[in-house]
């Protein structure tokens, strides 16, 4: 479980996030929604340890975040940037790079790397894009090589900044259905969605960002309740009722 008490941060004497609290559980799907600039990257930033806190508590299976090593914490949080640049190397050494925290001098994969690289590739059926070069694939090729990486760094954490924004419409679904069974193996998901039909459908916890702080957090049924969505983030969600269980929609009227 991450923790999450009390939180400022930010950059330098900018304070962009004030007393955040939330918790991340095992085998839940968190998801940050809020408009842009209202603080959800810098929240993840934090939470990885790139940004220094003013003021509260970080805290990893009951550990504070300060006593990871930054090797230590890449064992634990695993992490997909906004927009992936495209490396200019094969998809089997991109997963490959997921080892990188397990690696003594002289930084050289062993068998065993070699060995949990390959089963990510296999748990992601992605074992004959091995030595495809990542510049040739398509967006959600890519991003299942990207989520391969971070299951091969075997973190406990997965954290992803709006990883659905290159997906056409097909990929966003099977990406919503990768993500449950990712928490269904018990990792612990953080993501950032600009999608909130997707974020309500697949989050079992929905935070709203606002001004650098959580304006509401909770189930989809709360959030959808409390109008927060409408109030704060320009868009009305509404739900309806499906025997394959809730589904959600933006209302256009
Ligand atoms: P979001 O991810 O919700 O779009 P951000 O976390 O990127 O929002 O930004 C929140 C606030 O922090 C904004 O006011 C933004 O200008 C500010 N900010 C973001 N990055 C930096 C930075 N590197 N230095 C100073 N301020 C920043």
């Amino acid at each position: 479980m991450v923790e999450m008490e009390n939180v400022s941060a930010g950059y330098g004497k900018c304070k962009v996030l004030h007393n955040i609290n939330l918790k991340l559980l095992k085998g839940q799907v968190t998801t940050l929604v809020g408009v842009n600039g209202s603080g959800k990257s810098t929240l993840l930033k934090t939470l990885l340890g790139f940004l220094p806190l003013s003021d509260g508590k970080i805290r990893i299976d009951g550990i504070p975040m300060e006593n990871f090593s930054r090797v230590e914490l890449a064992r634990k949080i695993a992490y997909l940037p906004q927009g992936n640049s495209v490396p200019d190397i094969t998809a089997g050494r991109m997963v490959l790079h997921g080892r990188f925290p397990y690696l003594s001098y002289p930084r050289k994969y062993r068998a065993q790397d070699i060995a949990i690289a390959e089963q990510a590739m296999s748990q992601m059926g992605i074992v004959e894009l091995a030595k495809r070069p990542m510049a040739e694939l398509s967006g959600g090729m890519r991003q299942k090589v990207y989520i391969a990486m971070a299951l091969a760094q075997q973190a406990a954490v997965i954290v992803m900044d709006e990883p659905t924004t290159y997906l056409d419409i097909g990929q966003q679904i099977k990406f919503a259905d990768l993500i449950r069974k990712l928490s269904e193996d018990g990792k612990t998901i953080l993501l950032v969605l600009h999608d909130l039909p997707l974020a309500f459908k697949i989050s079992g916890q929905i935070a709203v960002i606002w001004n650098g702080a959580v304006a509401e957090c909770g189930t989809a049924q709360k959030i959808l309740k409390s109008g927060v969505i409408e109030r704060l983030c320009g868009a009305a969600v509404k739900s309806t009722l499906t025997e394959a269980g809730a589904q959600y929609f933006y209302d256009f009227s």
